[in-house]
């Protein structure tokens, strides 16, 4: 029967090659690259069997002066290399989808820690891949070393196109490559590489027709271009420069990826932007070309994708984000099972495999990154192997993963939470400012389970130890979860904070116990929620202080490419920000507070203290229930999530899953759980 979704499945034509249909994988990276490939390819051919018609790789070096060490990315130095590769595009072209190749030649993004050779750059100039700051320049490439580039180049499009590809990238995006620089404002060139525009796109040119020249009678060249950096006019805009070259090489390549620059604008976190942020800047490319146009903007809803085509933004619907949360996603669209979408929460947790040197990880699915490691599939798990009965209490992400997935399973399990809803933390925090999306971990969870008929679930209903037992189940599994703590105590402080004051934990506020007045937040988590706990209690009017021992506000949000936007919005609401600092003694009115490198200390007036530090696991079932397990009135007994130990939402929503996965099975506690690439 027609239906509204067809224009998604409908092939197209890119160049010499068709793509079965509009859902197209973009190039991104995983934390596996080059050291990992048998990872790398297991998560790039799950995608196309879950019905993405375009799997790409992340971007690929392809010459040892472009080595973006300590990163973990692609390489294509060498004929060494064709048979990594090769993994991939047997896995993707088992599936009848096409596999991307993005070439990339980094200039001064390329750290080349591990090459120690010199990078070539626009001009001499400092390095900003790595850790952005690491020492050293690149030397100024000369109009031979350009060639010598260009060879590069063209040497890796015939290496790829041996390996199997069928898309050949020319890469200028994300404020990286040397065709985006000599396209920017970094070029100050006197040659004919630099000056007029003319000039300054030369080289991206050359790139692109030498690509086509090699390997273009049967791959298709796509180029990724970043059509603004969102810094005005200090940078590339869509309606400045950007429109003019995409109208001097509209023609030239067979497809169009485009998107805005840098990786922190491109990949935004739902607390920032929404679906479709990208559509404003990268509507005009359709317009100046007749080839084919792939966008991003992180499209979870058949609907949008449909309205995205429709209203002519683009052709094919890109996504990363959105293909890590779900590899199903198209199949599923296809089946009209648009309610078994697993949706992309926009946490940006899998990009923290990039930034971590580790291979990818999701929230929302914890399958990603364990295909070939743990052979997880992330819609098929291995059938029940006794009709035990399992009772799960704590319906929060963990306890609910576990009953999701052991229901899948077939076992019969009861699933209880003592409060009337379930979600746990993610109810909660995801009723924080600008956390709503996260409430897909929930919803998805639920819908599921509402179709698992042998999953039973009992909200309002704290449970006892005795209760457990009197309930009869052989198997318990404890996702009580963890309460954060009010003593200060956590990675900066080992004893409790002396004094007397108003202090509050981030549960409190989150169960609308709120402070007033001037309020300190003393933050040694690190990572979202000191900042929205600040975004919280600027709503309600409080003169608030962020304070932690950490050198930067909110470090690990840098992981995430949140960091800048969360200290801009902080500013914006007026928060006073205080790095290197941690809490010395409280009283009712003050805080005394040291300065960690010089331990200098100061007296900040303060009516409330918000606590952001350690959490305590809520283990005291499972200590209770222990002798039952060794008594024998037990068969199993196992503690998941943050009441194990706590972490962040994905390591829950893992841990649950991999109980259901563990469950029955014989575990060899000396044995490494997985295949190790070595
Ligand atoms: P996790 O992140 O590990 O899943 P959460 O804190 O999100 O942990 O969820 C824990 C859930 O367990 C909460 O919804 C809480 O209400 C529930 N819970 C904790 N103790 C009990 C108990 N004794 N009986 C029933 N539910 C409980
Ligand atoms: Fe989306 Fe978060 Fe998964 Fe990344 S980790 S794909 S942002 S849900």
């Amino acid at each position: 029967m027609p239906s509204r979704y067809d224009i998604l499945f409908q092939p197209i034509r890119l160049g010499p090659v068709t793509a079965p249909n509009r859902f197209y994988q973009v190039p991104h990276c995983n934390g596996f690259g080059w050291r990992m490939p048998q990872g790398m390819s297991a998560m790039r051919g799950m995608k196309a069997e879950g019905g993405w018609g375009v799997v790409c790789t992340e971007e690929t070096e392809i010459h040892h002066t472009s080595d973006l060490s300590p990163f973990f990315e692609g390489r294509i130095w060498s004929d060494d290399d064709i048979p990594t590769w090769q993994l991939m595009t047997d896995a993707v072209h088992k599936h009848g989808a096409l596999a991307g190749i993005e070439l990339t030649y980094n200039s001064h993004d390329a750290s080349n820690l591990y090459s120690r050779a010199s990078a070539f750059g626009p001009r001499s100039m400092g390095i900003t891949g790595g850790s952005g700051y690491e020492p050293g320049q690149t030397r100024a490439a000369t109009k031979d070393d350009l060639k010598q580039v260009r060879r590069w180049h063209r040497n890796a499009a015939i290496r790829a196109k041996r390996a199997g590809f069928d898309i050949i990238y020319c890469y200028a995006a994300h404020n990286m490559t040397l065709a985006f620089h000599l396209m920017s404002k970094d070029n100050d060139r006197a040659d004919e590489y630099g000056g007029s525009l003319v000039n300054r796109t030369r080289f991206f040119r050359e790139l692109i027709e030498d690509t086509k020249e090699a390997v273009g009678d049967s791959c298709a060249v796509a180029v990724r271009f970043a059509v603004d950096e969102l810094l005005g006019t200090e940078g590339m805009q869509f309606d400045g420069e950007a429109y003019d070259i995409v109208s001097m090489l509209a023609e030239l390549p067979d497809l169009w990826d485009v998107n805005v620059s840098a990786w922190k604008n491109d990949s935004t976190t739902s607390r920032f932007e929404k679906e479709g942020n990208q559509e404003k800047y990268i509507s005009f490319v359709k317009k100046l070309t007749t080839k084919p146009v792939v966008g991003v903007g992180r499209y979870t809803s058949p609907d949008s994708m449909v309205s995205a085509i429709e209203r002519g933004i683009m052709d094919m619907i890109g996504a990363a984000r959105p293909s890590i949360a779900d590899p199903f996603l198209p199949n599923k669209i296809k089946a009209g099972r648009h309610e078994d979408i697993r949706e992309c929460i926009g946490c940006n947790i899998c990009v923290t495999g990039d930034t971590r040197f580790v291979p990818i990880r999701c929230t929302q699915n914890p399958t990603m990154g364990e295909e070939f490691r743990r052979g997880w599939h992330p819609e098929i798990i291995a059938p029940k192997k006794s009709e035990d009965e399992i009772l799960i209490v704590g319906a929060g992400p963990a306890g609910l993963e576990a009953a999701r997935a052991l229901g899948q399973r077939g076992y019969h399990v009861i699933l209880t939470d003592a409060k009337r809803e379930a979600g746990g933390r993610v109810a909660l925090e995801s009723a924080l400012p600008n956390l709503n999306e996260w409430r897909r971990v929930i919803d998805w969870r639920l819908t599921q389970i509402q179709k698992i008929e042998n999953i039973y679930f009992y909200p309002s209903s704290p449970m006892t130890a005795k209760d457990i037992l009197e309930a009869g189940a052989p198997h318990v599994i404890l996702a009580t979860g963890a309460t954060w703590r009010s003593d200060g105590v956590g990675r900066h402080l080992s004893r409790p904070v002396p004094g007397n004051a108003n202090v509050f934990t981030p549960d409190d506020l989150m169960n609308g116990k709120l402070p007033q007045g001037k309020v300190l937040i003393y933050d040694d988590d690190h990572y979202y929620m000191g900042g929205v706990l600040a975004e919280l209690l600027a709503q309600n009017n409080c003169e608030i202080t962020l304070m932690t021992p950490a050198p930067t506000i909110s470090y690990w949000t840098q992981f995430t490419l949140e960091q800048d936007r969360i200290l801009k919005r902080l500013h914006k609401l007026n928060v006073t920000l205080l790095a290197d600092h941690c809490l010395a003694s409280l009283s009712p009115t003050a805080a005394t507070v040291t300065n960690v490198i010089t331990s200098a200390e100061s007296t900040l007036a303060c009516d409330a203290v918000v606590m952001v530090t350690d959490r305590i696991p809520n283990d005291a079932l499972y200590l209770e229930l222990k002798p039952a397990l060794t008594e024998g009135n037990l068969k199993s007994l196992l503690v998941i999530g943050d009441a194990e130990a706590p972490n962040i939402i994905a390591q829950a929503v893992f841990g649950g899953h991999l109980a259901a996965r563990e469950f029955d099975e014989q575990i060899d506690l000396d044995v490494t759980p997985f295949k190790v690439e070595r």
